[in-house]
């Protein structure tokens, strides 16, 4: 069993190094981290520039680019072989509802995905490492719940899960609920500052509110005192309406 691990805070963040001790004994792992923080970078690639990749004086890879530049160079040569599983995070705060199309923590998870390994994104619901402890204990229940059944049979088809833990002393005593992802309001307004040269600059504001965070949503399990574990898709087609829109604009 070959575990790769990933994430989006870089590869000094407390939160990797937790992620990485949850997986010690489930195979041999290696991990490649961003140099510096690129949470919010989705799936981008590095396309404008080489990417270089060194190894710091623990062992861990560390990439100049994005969290998907991370895992792609991983899957296509960084590494000797291919994994059986890539984990990402844990991330420093929540990635819910919409934050799911923006973080490059699920989007490290979901490279994996996309070239057919099964893929499993962390994130650690409120910012800061308190009780990092505990999360560390929850990853490692949710690998040792996994791990077994990909080392008796691999997937045949690729999975890919979006886990949300509380950031709780107790985190490992809270039970695991499977989510839908809600969705949250629009992002809150830019902030407008001027620079110390006289130019307007924008901050882009904090992420909205949950909006639906209804019964059975990732944001209602991890409000009402539980582990939020969604099942992730790539397919983005609306399949609800492709009817409709074929009966609008399709043309024989
Ligand atoms: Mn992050």
């Amino acid at each position: 069993m070959r575990i790769l691990v990933a994430n989006d805070d870089g590869y000094l963040a407390p939160g990797l190094a937790a992620l990485v001790a949850a997986c010690e004994g489930f195979g041999s792992i290696d991990v490649v981290a961003p140099e510096q923080n690129a949470s919010g970078t989705s799936n981008s690639l590095t396309l404008n520039r080489p990417l270089s990749a060194y190894t710091a004086a623990n062992g861990f890879r560390y990439v100049n680019g994005t969290p998907s530049d991370c895992v792609h160079l991983a899957m296509t040569g960084l590494l000797a072989h291919r994994p059986d599983l890539v984990v990402s995070g844990i991330n420093n705060g929540a990635n819910m509802g919409d934050d799911t199309v923006y973080s490059g923590t699920v989007a490290a998870a979901m490279e994996g995905y996309l070239f057919g390994v099964p893929a499993i994104a962390f994130s650690l619901v409120e910012k800061g490492w308190a009780h990092l402890d505990a999360a560390q204990r929850v990853m490692r229940d949710v690998l040792a719940a996994l791990v077994p059944t990909l080392k008796v049979q691999p997937a045949a088809a690729p999975w890919l899960l979006n886990v949300n833990i509380p950031n709780r002393a107790d985190a490992d005593r809270l039970p695991r609920r499977v989510t839908r992802l809600g969705r949250r309001h629009a992002s809150e307004a830019v902030i407008r500052q001027v620079s110390p040269r006289g130019d307007t600059i924008y901050w882009i504001g904090p992420a909205g509110d949950a909006r639906e965070a209804g019964e059975g949503t990732d944001f209602h399990a991890c409000a009402s005192g539980a582990v939020s574990i969604t099942p992730l898709q790539v397919d983005l087609t609306d399949h609800a309406n492709l009817a409709t829109w074929a009966s609008r604009l399709g043309r024989p």
